[in-house]
This record gives C-alpha cells, structure tokens and sequence, in this order.
C-alpha cells in the first residue's frame, strides 16, 4: 500500500500501519457520522499522507526519533529527545503543521488526540526501549487532519 511514498514506508518501519491510523479517525468520527465505514476513513489517510508538507513532516520528526535512539544527536538535544521532555514541545508543533492543512477542526481534533491518546498513539507514548517523542504526535496529527477532512466533507 505504501507504494513510493517515502513517508508511508517509514511510518510502517516504526510500526505504525495506515489501517490503524484509520481505525482512530473511524472511532472519533463515528459518533458524529453514523454509517462512517472504514474503507472512507482510510482513503482520508491516504489522501492526507499524499501532500508533501505531511510527508515532510513525518520524515523530519521520525528521523529525529531514530537519532535519539542510537544516541546520535547532539547534546543537549539527545538527552531532550530521548527522554521525551515535557516541556520540548517542538513534537506537537511538527505535528501542527500537518493538522493546520485542514484548518480549525483539525486542530480541535489533535488537542483531543493528544490528550486522550487512543489506541496506537498511546501504545507509541508508551513503548519500551524505543524513541517515540515525535512519533506520537504525528500519527496524532495524521488522524486529527483525516478526521477534519471527512468532516468537511461531509459538510
Ligand atoms: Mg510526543
């Protein structure tokens, strides 16, 4: 599925498929858009992942990850990185830049994200051994921008 979209192959690298991705949009859509089905929350993944700031966006923040997790970064931005710092921020603005592709509503829906954290966002918060701090917030604001692209749809 993924294709020649360099983002998309590293996203599956680090575990994380568009199927679930999709699944998260499904569950925090479903309740505004009865009869949403899986296969219309897909496409609007697909349709996110395929604009090159997204794509941009993702193979920053994951390349950021993968330095932190083989110490490669330099001091004191590894120690920041790798341990997730609370105050860093930087993650959640990344991952802005590709919910602010369709507007408001996909800011409202990364906020709920990144707090709630469902399913694989907060199996990525929470993995052993491994260097999420962007990872999170961008499978976050990959959701929260399909969700907002279905809603204007639906319009
Ligand atoms: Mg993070």
């Amino acid at each position: 599925m993924s294709g020649q979209n360099p983002a998309v192959r590293l996203l599956e690298e680090r575990g994380v498929s568009l199927d679930a991705v999709a699944e998260i949009v499904c569950q925090i859509q479903q309740g505004y858009y009865p009869g949403l089905t899986p296969e219309e929350c897909l496409q609007s993944v697909l349709k996110v992942v395929e604009k090159r700031e997204v794509q941009y966006a993702v193979l920053t923040g994951v390349a950021l990850d993968m330095l932190a997790e083989q110490e490669s970064l330099p001091s004191p931005l590894q120690e920041i990185v790798a341990r997730d710092d609370f105050l860093y921020g930087v993650d959640e603005i990344l991952a802005l830049s590709i919910t602010n592709v369709y507007g408001s509503i996909g800011l409202t829906n990364f906020g709920y994200l990144d707090k709630s954290k469902p399913g694989l966002i907060g199996q990525l918060d929470s993995s052993e051994g491994r260097v999420n701090t962007f990872l999170d917030d961008l499978v976050a604001g990959i959701a929260a921008a399909a969700a907002a692209k279905i809603a204007h749809q639906r319009q």
